[in-house]
């Protein structure tokens, strides 16, 4: 099968690549395990020069990255860049804490000496989705290349080009030839990088059933595995909250990225007193968001980045409204041939509707009527993901007792669920396992290593 960078606002395609064979896998792998026996015995000083390289390599190419990435999977321009630009921060934060995250930790016990160590396990995999094409990628690559380890990267196949520009980003950065690694195989082999004796764990992002077969071919090898699927986040507004700045942020966090993002807010989860208000704003701004071509500056929302992603995301609401939700806004394809869905509300969703049980990862928003307060705690637990959720109320002391009640990864009160690499981000349920980012993310892949000294 060849890799196909097609671009979705227009279904032109732009290059294709044929897929390596079993012979190059193979070569590539051994490669990189031989270069990550030499890495490791690098300092963090040498390390971090070149990761310091890579974040300004990122910033002076941003533009042309930016540029790749909207053409292949149809982000807004100007969120392409911004995008670009976080993946220099995650450059620049593990260049600056990594020494810090694996010095060795004394610890007292009946030795004369004791502590842990956390060396590199070796060579990584990572299976990377097209939804933030670069920043997906460095949020894994920056901190497993500062600990020593290697990566090599399957990547999503519509995005053949952002993948390519990563390992030509390390490579420039003058990191050596195969430490970091895009493997250009067809989803078929990767049981067998996961199976080869020169990889040692690996880590994935996409959908769940994706990882349910990662996970499970990681368990007959006996490899350490990280899977940061998908989510279907609350936003629950409480009765004291401030609903027109909540229904501004609910806009922008459900419709970033053509609301594919795992993290956007999904489900808003309302309470009586505040519903049809919240309702009202929310469509107002939904209604101001501005589709249209990409590359357009002004644009905020782009086309979704496959037509296949598109027409089941359009099935899960046409099914859901059969079921009896309401549509608001939108709730259709648009008309052309790129793959546009217009920014979408659909009103009282409940248990016995498809869009309550399933992630929705396009413009879509669904609104959840609670009966009260802890209700809407109950319909915000009742899913089978926990990656991200939010809580509006103006008595935040309040919101941050009811917020240890929310079964996710992460809870914010009155703010936008985000990554940030000074925060761990990851999930629990079917949104996976393990953690990305701050000093958690880089203690993923190394070993916790007990030394005991009489
Ligand atoms: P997938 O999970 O299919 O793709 C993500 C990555 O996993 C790609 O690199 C893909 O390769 C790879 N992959 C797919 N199947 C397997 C497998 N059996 N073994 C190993 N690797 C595999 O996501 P889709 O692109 O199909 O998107 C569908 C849904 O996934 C979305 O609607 C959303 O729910 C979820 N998703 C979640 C993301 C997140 O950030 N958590 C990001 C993207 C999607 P290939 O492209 O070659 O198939």
């Amino acid at each position: 099968m060849p890799y196909i960078s097609l671009n979705p606002a227009t279904n032109k395609i732009l290059k294709t690549y044929t897929s390596w064979d079993t012979h190059r896998l193979a070569e590539s792998l051994e490669k990189s395990r031989l270069t990550q026996e030499v890495w490791r015995q690098s300092s963090f000083e040498q390390r971090a020069t070149l990761m310091h390289r890579a974040a300004n390599l990122l910033l002076e190419k941003r533009d042309e990255l930016a540029l790749l990435i909207t053409q292949e999977m149809g982000k807004p321009i100007k969120e392409a860049r911004s995008e670009v630009e976080k993946c220099a921060v995650g450059c620049e934060y593990y260049a600056i804490h990594a020494a810090h995250f694996l010095q060795d930790e004394p610890i007292e016990s009946d030795a004369g000496e004791s502590y842990v160590s956390y060396p590199p396990l070796g060579t990584v995999l990572a299976i990377m989705p097209w939804n933030f094409p670069l920043w997906q990628v460095f949020r894994f690559a920056a901190p497993a290349l500062m600990a020593g380890n290697a990566g090599v990267l399957k990547h999503a196949s519509n995005v053949p080009q952002c993948a390519l520009a990563i390992e030509n980003i390390f490579r420039e950065s003058g990191f050596p030839d195969g430490l970091f690694t895009t493997l250009m195989i067809d989803v078929d082999l990767v049981n067998d990088v996961i199976a080869s004796h020169s990889v040692h764990a690996v880590t994935l992002t996409g959908s769940e059933p994706a990882g349910r077969k990662v996970a499970a071919a990681a368990g007959l090898h006996l490899k350490k595995c990280v899977l940061e699927l998908g989510g279907s986040d609350a936003f629950v507004v409480l009765h004291d909250a401030d609903i027109e700045y909540a229904s501004q942020v609910a806009a922008a966090s459900r419709f970033l990225n053509c609301g594919q993002s795992c993290i956007a807010a999904k489900r808003f989860i309302l309470v009586p007193e505040i519903a049809d208000e919240f309702v009202a704003l929310f469509k107002q701004k939904v209604s101001a968001l501005k589709t249209g071509d990409p590359m357009d500056e002004s644009t905020q929302v782009g086309p979704m980045a496959r037509l296949d992603l598109r027409d089941e995301m359009h099935r899960q609401i046409t099914d859901s409204i059969a079921q009896g939700a309401e549509p608001v806004i939108g709730c259709k394809p648009l008309e052309g041939d790129g793959a546009f869905y217009a920014p979408s509300i659909l009103d009282h969703v409940t248990a016995k509707t498809r869009a309550y049980h399933e992630e929705l990862f396009g413009p879509a928003a669904i609104i959840i009527r609670a009966q009260d307060e802890m209700d809407a705690l109950h319909i915000a637990n009742d899913t089978k993901f926990g990656l991200g959720s939010s809580l509006w109320s103006k008595d935040t002391t309040r919101a941050e007792k009811l917020s240890r009640e929310l079964h996710a990864g992460c809870t914010f009160i009155n703010g936008m669920v985000k990554s940030d690499p000074r925060l761990p981000f990851g999930g629990i349920k079917a949104s996976g396992f393990g953690r990305e980012l701050s000093y958690h993310g880089i203690r993923e892949f190394v070993n916790a290593k007990t030394v005991w000294i009489k």
